[in-house]
């Protein structure tokens, strides 16, 4: 394969444009991936490594069961471990809305296969969970088979294979104009030269938008900072304790290495590119972690960080090719999902671009629905 030209150029080298590069060059096709700076550098770096299947909406309940498995079997398919510890997810549940909502979510995520996830009355969520306090909570849901995995290391063994399959990774490159007639795309301008292609893949992340602009087309995926806090040491808590959201306020924890990494959305959040971390958010969060998990804020701060969620006005991602420019690929909106939701995205639309029906129906995610409206919001969104 020349470089200047290919079935398929991927826009972002985030870890959804490397699954999608190796899952379309599993298939035959001959890609090129073209990152601005380095390959997993920019969200998937900054990110806490979540994999759940309790969403609210089953579309991705089905896609996040695809994406478990497919970890499953990354190691023995890449040889590189994703480092998936199933130490759980614990939604904790503070008002009647959300015990109706979340009671009524574990039979359809029964349904869709997610079979050990299970009710907790307020006393288990508390020996679960022995950081957690309040007298006000009301039940919670737990699925031991979630987790954690590494960001880093699924990005490698994407990357890997899809290098060892012909895939061009180039970094510190960027893609800077789209080229189209008649209203197919014919090829992708970048900083180190013109690829022809006919298909393009936007995954540019949080810049999804700005891609979208060089193609003439609307992404609305707008970039808001969320920051990240790890704390010194904490011998006494086990580094089993469940990954633990307070759904009510979306503060939540898990382990790592010897101490535990938290976080929080803001109810102010306003769309900015700033990755300098915020550490009035920790303030904010203060009052949070006092009546919340009252131990995590004596412990003191190791480290932080901030990256950006990659938001779309239904906390839904958008996938798939977009009406009105033949060849333009979309798979980025991911609002804050992006990590779990890419083995299952890469996989599914190889499938589409080579012709056959995704094994889960993607029209949710359809770019069009924000013409027709036919949206299905994802609401267990932290
Ligand atoms: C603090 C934080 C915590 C998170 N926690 C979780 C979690 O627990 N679980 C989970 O599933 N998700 C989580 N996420 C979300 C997750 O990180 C993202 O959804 C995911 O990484 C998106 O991957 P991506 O490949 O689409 O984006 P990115 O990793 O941002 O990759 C996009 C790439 O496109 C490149 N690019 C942009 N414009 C151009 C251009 N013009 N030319 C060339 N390259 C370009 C960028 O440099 C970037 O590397 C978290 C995010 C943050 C910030």
């Amino acid at each position: 394969m020349s470089l200047d030209s290919a079935d398929a150029v991927v826009v972002g080298g985030g870890v959804v444009g490397c699954s999608i590069a190796y899952h379309l060059a599993r298939r035959g096709a001959e890609v090129v991936v073209v990152e601005r700076d380095t390959l997993g550098s920019q969200s998937t770096g900054h990110c806490a490594g979540g994999v759940r299947r309790q969403f609210s909406s089953s579309t991705n309940v089905v896609m996040q069961q695809l994406s478990v498995q497919l970890l499953a079997g990354l190691e023995a398919e890449t040889g590189v471990d994703p480092e998936f510890r199933h130490i759980g997810y614990l939604f904790v549940l503070t008002s009647d809305r959300q015990v109706e909502d979340f009671r009524r979510f574990l039979p359809m995520w029964h349904e869709t296969g997610v079979t050990d996830a299970r009710w907790l009355e307020p006393h288990e969520v508390r020996e679960l969970a022995p950081l957690i306090q309040g007298d006000d909570i009301l039940g919670g849901t737990f699925c031991p088979s979630d987790g954690i995995a590494s960001p880093h290391a699924v990005t490698l063994a994407y990357s890997g294979a899809a290098r060892r399959l012909g895939v061009k990774l180039l970094e510190g490159v960027t893609v800077d104009g789209i080229v189209q007639e008649a209203g197919r795309v014919q090829a992708v301008r970048t900083t180190a030269g013109e690829i022809s292609a006919t298909a393009v893949f936007n995954c540019a992340g949080a810049w999804a938008g700005e891609v979208g602009a060089m193609a003439g087309v609307d992404v609305p995926v707008k970039p808001y900072p969320r920051n990240i806090f790890v704390t010194n040491p904490m011998a006494e808590v086990s580094r089993r304790h469940p990954m633990t959201i307070d759904f009510a306020t979306s503060f939540y924890f898990h382990p790592e290495g010897d101490g535990l990494l938290f976080g929080m959305g803001m109810p102010d959040e306003k769309p900015s590119f700033n990755t300098d971390v915020d550490w009035q958010v920790l303030d904010a969060m203060a009052e949070v972690i006092d009546r919340r998990a009252p131990r995590l804020g004596t412990a003191g701060i190791q480290t932080a960080w901030a990256g950006l969620y990659e938001m779309t006005p239904d906390h839904q991602p958008i996938l798939g090719p977009v009406d009105g420019l033949e060849g333009f690929w979309c798979a980025c909106g991911f609002s804050g999902h992006g990590f779990q939701q890419a083995p299952a995205v890469g996989y599914l639309l190889a499938q589409w671009f080579s012709g056959e029906q995704p094994q889960v129906p993607l029209d949710v995610f359809a770019h069009r629905r924000f013409a027709t409206g036919n949206v299905e919001p994802e609401n267990n969104v932290v």
